[in-house]
């Protein structure tokens, strides 16, 4: 994609991730004359890392779920979605030659496992389409002049009739995404609601909790409690989840770290875990009676859920002030219940979270009320248009991030 001198285009976007290359396909398939300007040497760099490298470009479902997954941002994403559905996008990836499967989560993958042909599909599009790509060329400044935008990059100036904003958020500040796209929309009046980590691991300064490192548990319930009387919840998930050196990881710990981040004192909040959803306290407590009555002379091991790893089993008997050589007959009744309580409602006491370091995404943004969402087009300064995660939009993991960028995006490229 080599340079062109022009200085004069029709659209510049900026910023070469998910939705600014999605929007430049389709802004120049339309017949716009299209530059993309990138930070980085590198175009994509967050499609290259995203998924474990594999990308895990959208979820299988309907627009509906895509909507629902986004909470009271949802309804933003309507039009996006109608111009460009999962499954178009699904059908656009595989016509560009990557071919997709579904995983039993509803995580949508290359078939090959490799985000590198995601990101080659796009740009072969790109090439196609006719649009420019320019690499290491940041944008600095964004001025509105009479026949529409001024950009100062760091090469030269540039004009153009029409600018979409898809310089995304401020995590993984090492990508290139530094909140540059907060500083022009706000410059021009837009409000920012505060940006903040999400989707990023939590912290926790226990040490029975880091002893635990590399333990992962593939179906767990947790609700993040606030140490109110009564404790009151403030977001909840259920899925895979992994101790680490630091604290908690894993998809179902970063679905509710938000709430984390969003917190003034995460110091009063504890994830409260339930480690063995698919059965009740009741059932639990039935199981774990009918077990120590049977035991004969055998210990406490020999009656714990067999689900749960032994180190796992190790901490919450000693959290429960119990040893594993106590025979598993002789256990009372008040003893049993409070192991019941204890895996049933693992009370974890939080410090924080990675931040914006380790954010796969950030929350917060150029405020949805403030863009047309039927266009992506400000509704402050005409001619300028932003879509992805720039905007006030986060979403589950799972492929719900992608959607909307590749969505916005292709709905601000069709708007042009
Ligand atoms: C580790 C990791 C894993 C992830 N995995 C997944 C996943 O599997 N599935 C999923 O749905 N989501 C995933 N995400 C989230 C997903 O990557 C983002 O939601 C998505 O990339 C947002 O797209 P975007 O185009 O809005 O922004 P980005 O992809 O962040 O692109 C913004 C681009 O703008 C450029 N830019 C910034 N400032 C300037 C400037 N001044 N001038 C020029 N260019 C500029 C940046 O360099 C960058 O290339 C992951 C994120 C991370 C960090």
């Amino acid at each position: 994609l080599g340079r062109v001198e022009s200085n004069n285009w029709d659209v510049v976007v900026v910023g070469a991730g998910a939705a600014g290359l999605m929007a430049a396909v389709r802004a120049a398939e339309l017949g716009r004359r299209v530059l993309v300007l990138e930070k980085n040497r590198k175009p994509g760099v967050k499609i290259l890392m995203s998924g474990g490298t594999r990308c895990n470009l959208t979820q299988a479902c309907d627009n509906r779920g895509i909507v629902a997954a986004y909470g009271e941002q949802g309804s933003f994403l309507h039009s996006a979605l109608a111009s460009l559905s999962v499954e178009q996008t699904i059908r656009f990836f595989e016509e560009a030659g990557v071919a997709t499967k579904v995983e039993s989560t509803g995580k949508v993958f290359p078939v090959s496992n490799r985000a590198v042909d995601v990101l080659d599909a796009l740009l072969r599009c790109l090439h196609r389409s006719g649009a420019t790509l320019a690499l290491a060329e940041p944008l600095g400044e964004l001025k509105r002049v009479d026949a529409g935008f001024e950009l100062i990059t760091s090469q030269r100036t540039l004009s153009a009739e029409k600018v979409i904003i898809t310089s995304g958020g401020k995590s993984y500040p090492g990508c290139g995404t530094t909140g540059d796209g907060y500083g022009w929309a706000t410059a021009f009046g837009h409000t920012l609601v505060p940006p903040r980590p999400a989707l990023t691991p939590l912290t926790v300064a226990a040490d029975w909790v880091k002893q635990l490192s590399g333990i992962t548990i593939p179906d767990v319930a947790v609700r993040v409690m606030h140490s109110d009387n009564p404790p009151h919840e403030l977001a909840h998930a259920r899925g895979s989840f992994l101790f680490t050196h630091f604290g908690l990881s894993g998809p179902v710990v970063l679905d509710v770290s938000r709430a984390v981040s969003g917190h003034t004192r995460p110091s009063e909040l504890q994830l409260e875990c339930d480690l063995l959803p698919t059965i009740s306290l009741a059932n639990l407590a039935e199981e774990l009676k009918q077990r120590s009555t049977s035991a004969g002379k055998k210990l406490l091991p020999a009656i714990l859920p067999t689900e749960l790893p032994d180190r796992l089993h190790e901490t919450i008997v000693t959290l429960v002030g119990m040893r594993m050589d106590r025979k598993a007959a002789e256990i009372t009744k008040e003893e049993r219940a409070s192991l019941v309580r204890a895996y049933k409602g693992l009370m974890i006491p939080l410090t924080g979270t990675r931040g914006f370091a380790q954010a796969e995404v950030t929350a917060g943004g150029v405020a949805l009320s403030e863009v047309d969402s039927r266009s992506m087009q400000s509704k402050l300064v005409s001619g300028l248009y932003l879509a992805g995660e720039v905007l006030d939009l986060d979403g589950p993991i799972g492929g719900y991030n992608f959607q909307a960028a590749w969505s916005t995006g292709w709905l601000a490229g069709s708007s042009v």
